[in-house]
């Protein structure tokens, strides 16, 4: 009974809508029917275009739809000649019928499709405020965890250290959420200046040197150029390619050599991170860069929440970048990041320009 309550309120309440948007088209249904003499058809088709557009605006489609149905047939009846049936003395007329139906189907389907997109958008925007929150709220306690657990450890408990892993685990995982908010609002930081190529990649294997526990990493530079720069965000785009790398080590056999490489196409510097691991099937594709989604067959203990490959996705287009995915001839994956690229002499005018600012 308590169940049905809230159900039967609502659909009382739909009855009502309706009810109220039926009197309100007989009202100025009505309102015209004496003005008739004076009233031209755009008169006609106005008011009903309002009301159809006004019922778009507070009741939805179907109300809509219904509303423009039944000013189409009325519009007819009670409006143009000859009066009282559907028929029409002027073969003219029945164009000025069939715009006002189109011109109120159109006009519906745009009121209803922004409105689902300013719904979808707040939805976005408030979960990434809940998201923000969160993270803000989670981080204080966990580094009181993590504090207390290391004075535990100290004093020889060894259950201290798990907790203290595990303390790390979650608070990466705040950490990365907080930015994946962050990068979405576009609140993000970004230090976009000159930068060489080779000193990302050196940075980069730097990074994961201390994970790759002796596998071999080969670099493969572009020997036409150089002298590779590109206009990026050191930090954010070191940040990018320690996350491939650290997935090419996680997701390929240990005995498989993983490869960096990067060269110039084009307008864009391309950092390729390549492995003989099981690949990215074509359908999961686009969908690995999607927050929290791992593929069927993701072993559960592999650590990592699903969280990386979007962030880092969001990062290289918040620097005008992009982040892919295709098979590699002979199995495995290729991730290729595109940062923006910038000439040699690009860079010596900024750098003098820069120069010149400091002075
Ligand atoms: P996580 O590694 O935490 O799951 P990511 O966003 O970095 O999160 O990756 C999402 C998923 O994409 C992974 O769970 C994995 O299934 C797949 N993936 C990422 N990199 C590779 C790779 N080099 N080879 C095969 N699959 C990969």
């Amino acid at each position: 009974m308590s169940e049905l309550g809230p159900r039967v309120r609502s659909e009382a309440a739909r009855w009502r809508t309706w009810l109220l948007w039926v009197a309100l088209f007989a009202l100025v249904t009505t309102a015209m029917l004496p003005l008739r003499p004076i009233l031209s058809d755009a008169h006609v088709a106005l008011a009903y275009l309002l009301l159809v557009l006004f019922a778009g605006a507070r009741a939805g489609q179907a109300i809509a739809l219904t509303t423009a149905c039944f000013a189409f047939l009325s519009f007819d009846w009670f409006f143009l000649p000859p009066f009282g049936t559907l028929a029409l003395a002027n073969p003219l007329h029945w164009f000025v019928l069939v715009a006002f139906l189109v011109a109120s189907v159109v006009a519906t389907r745009l009121f209803d499709r922004s409105r689902n997109e300013a719904a979808l958008l707040e939805s976005v925007r408030a979960r990434d405020a809940l998201i923000a929150s969160l993270s803000h709220d989670l981080r204080t306690p966990l580094t009181t965890i993590k504090a207390l657990a290391h004075d535990l450890s100290s004093s020889g408990d060894d259950r201290a250290l798990t907790i203290e892993e595990e303390a790390d685990r979650l608070h990466a995982l705040v950490a990365d959420l907080l930015d994946l908010s962050r990068v979405n609002s576009g609140t993000v930081q970004l230090a976009i200046e000159p930068n060489e190529a080779e000193d990302l990649l050196g940075a980069a294997l730097q990074r994961v040197s201390g994970q790759s526990s002796g596998r071999a990493i080969s670099v493969r530079l572009d020997e036409k150029h150089p002298l590779l720069f590109g206009r990026f965000d050191f930090a954010q785009s070191l940040r990018i390619l320690v996350n491939l790398l650290d997935n090419a080590l996680k997701y390929s056999p240990p005995d498989k050599p993983i490869e960096i490489a990067v060269h110039r196409d084009g307008a864009s510097l391309c950092f390729v991170v390549a492995d003989r691991g099981r690949g990215v099937p074509h359908s999961q594709r686009g969908r690995i860069f999607e927050p929290f989604y791992r593929p069927p067959g993701t072993q559960a203990d592999t650590h990592g929440a699903g969280l990386g490959l979007s962030i880092s996705r969001a990062l290289a287009k918040a620097q005008n970048g992009s982040l892919t995915v295709h098979a590699r001839d002979g199995g495995g994956s290729l991730f290729t990041l595109r940062l923006p690229a910038i000439d040699v002499t690009d860079t010596t005018e900024s750098e003098e320009a820069q120069r010149s600012t400091d002075k």
